[in-house]
């Protein structure tokens, strides 16, 4: 279904009904490709995160969600994945149209992966065991019992709206919990299309529950007393606090935060399939990617026929709008993402060589050309910052230990690849990587391992039984006499 050109959205979704917001305050979207508004949507206030978390808190406390029989929930899931499944192109528009990602990217990520979240979470609810009977070496059994811990907060940025919205709802419903949604500013309008899905499922009322709005509210979620727990993806800023305020409340949460990857190509890799494999671990999304491979680690011997090699492949990265399938590089979501990206192409340039791109292509829309770095230090500031955008340095490393030293020598370690045509080598180096995920000759999102970061790429896991058990709290019933 195309997307119609104006999005007028009047209402919230909250306890399962569309509820008029508290206030007349609104938000508008704009294409990023054409800078022109396109939507509009309500700006949720506190009052509106209020009702959502009542309507959750109703959900688990008194209408049976948290106590339901995990197939009963499974099977929500499943209904739900087929109502996303048949948005899907409606979502994909949609989302390339607020952020600028390549529709070939929405369509398979956005929209596809989202189902594939859905259902494979679906199925781990299915097999779910809430109550496991264990001996005790003392002689009796004990009840151990896994829980939903309740209503959950997720707070998701403006990069992939929908699946990072999914990589929450998803787990924390298998698990029995509700949950109330605050998508980012920039991207809303998919909250909707993902709402009016869940309402065609029958996801029971308040068990999900969406309220868009900036950071004030964002901090009111947070702090809330009905809020069981927090997942949260953003920057590594905004995470710290989300993380002090969980602290000073003991509460639960999950921080999906920064990343500066590092790429490492050892010296015996074929470097045609390393540069199509790097147009996704490293540039997918318009460079615009938490887990993106952003420095590049070329070894001294082979440095130059790298970057000679990626910097022709940057120059014919095929350029455009983003709802053209043939496009691979899309604009940046905003105009002052677009000027913060560019500030960092301006410090580049005092610290390396550009080979490629540092400008804008002419016209509308907020593109920056791919741009590559040669002959940057790992100490420069374009090799230690999350840039958010097509921007890869490329730094000379001596041998496969240099390159491990290199690689973590970062605040972050969410991401990275290695690339090689042995492939024990290159596991061998892998190992080595300090970082919550790496890719081998590839970088893949597999649903079934757990993502997430060490350092200042945060805290926690996502994907996998480890999300689900996130969203759940143990509890040992002893049975000392029998
Ligand atoms: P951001 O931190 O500015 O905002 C993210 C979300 O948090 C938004 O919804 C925002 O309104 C909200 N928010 C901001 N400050 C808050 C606060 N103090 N309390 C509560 N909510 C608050 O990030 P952004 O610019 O929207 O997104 C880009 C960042 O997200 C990048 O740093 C990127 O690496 C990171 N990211 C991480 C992952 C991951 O899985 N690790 C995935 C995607 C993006």
């Amino acid at each position: 279904m195309a997307v119609s050109s104006t999005v007028e959205r009047d209402s919230l979704y909250i306890g399962g009904e569309w509820v008029s917001p508290a206030s007349d305050r609104r938000f508008e979207v704009v294409n990023a490709t054409t800078e022109e508004v396109f939507g509009s949507v309500p700006e949720g206030v506190e009052a509106d995160i209020d009702r959502a978390v009542a309507a959750a808190r109703r959900a688990v406390d008194e209408d049976g969600w948290a106590t339901a029989e995990p197939s009963e929930r499974a099977a929500v899931l499943g209904r739900f994945a087929d109502a996303v499944e048949r948005r899907g192109s409606e979502l994909a528009q949609t989302v390339s149209r607020e952020n600028g990602m390549p529709l070939s990217l929405s369509e398979q990520f956005e929209a596809g992966y989202s189902v594939a979240l859905l259902r494979y979470y679906a199925g781990l609810a299915a097999a779910l065991e809430v109550e496991e009977r264990r001996p005790s070496p003392l002689g009796f059994d004990s009840l151990v019992r896994r829980e939903p811990l309740g209503v959950a907060a997720g707070i998701v940025p403006w990069n992939f709206p929908v699946v990072l919205s999914m990589t929450k709802i998803a787990p924390a419903l298998a698990a029995g919990c509700a949950i109330v949604l605050k998508p980012s500013p920039g991207t809303p309008l998919d909250s909707y299309v993902i709402a009016e899905a869940a309402e065609e499922a029958g996801v029971p009322a308040g068990v999900l529950n969406w309220v868009p709005g900036g950071r004030e509210i964002g901090r009111h979620l947070v702090a809330h007393a009905g809020i069981d727990k927090v997942a949260f993806t953003g920057s590594t800023e905004a995470g710290r606090e989300v993380g002090a305020t969980c602290g000073r409340l003991l509460r639960p949460c999950s921080l999906e935060l920064g990343g500066k990857s590092a790429a490492v190509i050892l010296d015996d890799a074929d470097v045609d399939e390393v540069l199509q494999g790097l147009a996704f671990a490293s540039l997918a999304n318009n460079g615009q990617n938490c887990a993106a491979s952003t420095r590049i680690l070329a070894p001294a011997s082979r440095y130059d026929e790298i970057v000679a090699a990626l910097t022709d492949f940057c120059s014919d990265l095929r350029i455009g709008d983003p709802l053209d399938p043939a496009t691979q590089i899309g604009p940046l979501a905003s105009r002052e993402h677009r000027e913060r990206v560019e500030g960092y192409i301006e410090t580049g340039r005092g610290e390396g060589r550009i080979t490629t791109g540092g400008g804008r292509p002419p016209g509308a829309g907020w593109f920056v050309e791919p741009t590559v770095f040669a002959d940057v230090g790992n100490d420069a500031r374009i090799a230690r910052e999350e840039i958010f955008g097509p921007v890869l340095v490329v730094i000379r490393y001596a041998d496969d230990d240099d390159a491990v030293r290199i690689a973590n020598d970062s605040d972050y370690g969410l991401g990275g690849t290695v690339w090689s045509r042995d492939g024990e080598r290159a596991r061998a180096v892998a190992r080595r990587i300090v970082s919550g995920t790496v890719g081998v000759n590839g970088y893949v999102l597999d649903l079934n391992a757990p993502f997430g970061g060490v350092k200042d790429s945060g805290i926690g896991r996502e994907y996998g039984p480890e999300a689900m058990a996130g969203y759940q709290r143990l509890k040992s019933i002893y049975l000392p006499a029998g």
